[in-house]
C-alpha cells in the first residue's frame, strides 16, 4: 500500500476552514481529516466533496479545547489509516465572543482564549512528534488582524490571536532544524458565519481594496504555504486584509 498524504484542518466544517481544506485538496491532492464541533451535517458536505474530488476524507468531531479528545482523534485516524503520512496542521476552529472588556463575562473571556490558544496547543502538541519523527511538516495557524492590531470590542480574541501569533514565531525557532515550518495568515474581513451580522457597508468603506474578502482568498495563502516553494518561510504573518493593514 502506498503512503497517503494528509492535513488536518481544524474547523473544517464551515467557512475559511472549508475553503482549506477543499483548496488543499486540489492544490496538492491531500487527503484530509476535516475536524468540527458540532456541525455533523455541514462536515459530511466537505467529506462529501472531497471524496468527489478524489481525495480521501476522515471525519473528526472533536472540540479543540478538550485535549483528551484530540489526542483520540488523532490516535483514531491514525488506526484507521495506518500507511497515512500527516503532512499539514491548519489550527483554523474558531469563535467570537465581542464585547467591551468593560462588560465582558469571564466565560466570554476563558471560551475565546480556550478555543484559540488551548486549542493551537492541544492540537499542534497532538501531531508535532509525529512531524519531528519524519523530519517533516507544515504547521499554518489562521490568525487574524485583530491579533496583529487590536480591535475593540474583541479584547479576548485579539489576545488569543496575539498568543498564537507568538507561539507561531517561538515554534518556528524550535522546529526548523527538523524540516518543520510553521507560519501564520491573518485575515482582515472574510466573508463567513462569523461575519454575517456585522455591519458590512461601514466596515468594507474601511478596506482600501473596498470590499470583505472570500474564504478562498484565505485558502489559496494557506496552500502556499503548505507548498514545496515556500520551504524557506517560517515564522512568518501573512496578511490578508485588502490592505487594511500591514
Ligand atoms: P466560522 O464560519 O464561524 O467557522 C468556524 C469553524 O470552527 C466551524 O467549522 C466550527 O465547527 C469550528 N469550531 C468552532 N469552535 C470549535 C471548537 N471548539 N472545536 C472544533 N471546531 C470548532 O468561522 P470562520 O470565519 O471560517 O473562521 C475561521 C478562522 O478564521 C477562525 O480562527 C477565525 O478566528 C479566523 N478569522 C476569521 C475572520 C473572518 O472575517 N471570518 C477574520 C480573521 C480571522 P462547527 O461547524 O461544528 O460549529
Amino acid at each position: 500500500m502506498s503512503t497517503v498524504k494528509w492535513a488536518l484542518v481544524t474547523g473544517a466544517s464551515r467557512g475559511i476552514g472549508r475553503a482549506i481544506a477543499l483548496d488543499l485538496a486540489r492544490v496538492h491532492g491531500l487527503s484530509i481529516i476535516v475536524n468540527y464541533a458540532s456541525n455533523e451535517a455541514a462536515a459530511r458536505e466537505v467529506a462529501d466533496l472531497l471524496r468527489a474530488s478524489g481525495v480521501e476524507s476522515h471525519l473528526a468531531a472533536f472540540d479543540v479545547r478538550d485535549a483528551d479528545a484530540v489526542t483520540a482523534a488523532v490516535a483514531e485516524w491514525r488506526t484507521a489509516h495506518p500507511e497515512a503520512r500527516l503532512e499539514v496542521l491548519v489550527n483554523n476552529a474558531g469563535i467570537t465572543r465581542d464585547n467591551l472588556l468593560v462588560f465582558m463575562k469571564p466565560e466570554d473571556w476563558h471560551d475565546v482564549v480556550d478555543t484559540h490558544l488551548n486549542g493551537f496547543f492541544n492540537v499542534t502538541t497532538a501531531v508535532l512528534q509525529g512531524f519531528v519523527r519524519q523530519r517533516g511538516g507544515r504547521i499554518i495557524n489562521v490568525v487574524s488582524l485583530s491579533g496583529a492590531k487590536g480591535v475593540p470590542g474583541q479584547a479576548n480574541y485579539s489576545a488569543a490571536k496575539a498568543g498564537v501569533i507568538g507561539a507561531t514565531r517561538s515554534l518556528a525557532q524550535e522546529v526548523a532544524k527538523r524540516g518543520i515550518t510553521v507560519n501564520a495568515v491573518a485575515p482582515g474581513f472574510i466573508e463567513s458565519d462569523m461575519t454575517k451580522d456585522l455591519p458590512v457597508d461601514q466596515l468594507k468603506a474601511l478596506v482600501p481594496v473596498g470590499r470583505f474578502g472570500t474564504p478562498e482568498e484565505v485558502a489559496s495563502v494557506v496552500s502556499f504555504l503548505a507548498s514545496p516553494g515556500a520551504a524557506y518561510i517560517t515564522g512568518e504573518v501573512i496578511h490578508v486584509n485588502g490592505g487594511l493593514h500591514s
